[in-house]
């Protein structure tokens, strides 16, 4: 699984081909990843997602990425945790697959992810850190055209999180 890399740090400043944003269905901005996205690619990324009239939850949208340094921002609104039994996994399962495919039609082959629905959205971290590893590794198998998927952890807690869960999945 070398095409899985794990890095600690801030997703706008990835050079990677694509990265995700965990938008909200409005796609018109927000806080966590999705502010610091905007605030990073310029008022330029907000004026395109004007024009995309929203995304359902599990969806992806893309536009280009203006100033960062990634081609592309693939925006993916996560579930809002309730209590499991709503389709959040199923849901969030989603985002993962159909970023993963906007990525390929668009010619992407690195692309960076960060820990969706498990900041405001309250999706418990391990639960969807083992979810985005599994959806992942099943893409990469079918999708030689991807060379690297980056997960991008915000913090010392979700970087351990997703080195001890990526390792499990590779024993
Ligand atoms: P959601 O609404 O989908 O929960 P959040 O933005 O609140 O989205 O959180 C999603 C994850 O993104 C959280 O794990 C949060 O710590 C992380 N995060 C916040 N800012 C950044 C950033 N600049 N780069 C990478 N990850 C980030």
């Amino acid at each position: 699984m070398d095409q899985i890399e794990i890095v600690e740090g801030d997703i706008t400043q990835l050079r990677v081909d694509a990265i995700v944003n965990a938008a909200n269905t409005s796609l018109l901005g927000g806080g966590g990843v999705d502010g610091a996205i905007h605030r990073a690619a310029g008022p330029q990324l907000l004026e395109e997602c004007r024009t995309l009239g929203g995304c359902e939850t599990g969806q992806a949208k893309i536009t280009k990425g203006y100033r960062l340094p990634a081609m592309w921002v693939i925006h993916t609104p996560g579930p809002v945790w309730r209590d499991g039994q709503h389709g959040e996994d199923d849901l969030l399962a989603s985002c993962y697959r159909n970023s993963l495919a906007l990525a390929v039609q668009h010619g992407a082959r690195t692309i960076a992810f960060p820990a969706i629905s498990t900041g405001v959205y309250g999706f418990p971290l391990e639960r969807a850190t083992r979810l985005a590893v599994r959806e992942v590794r099943k893409f990469l198998e079918r999708n030689p055209t991807i060379e690297k998927v980056v997960f991008a952890c915000f913090g010392p807690a979700a970087f351990e999180c997703y080195r001890k869960t990526v390792e499990e999945a590779n024993e």
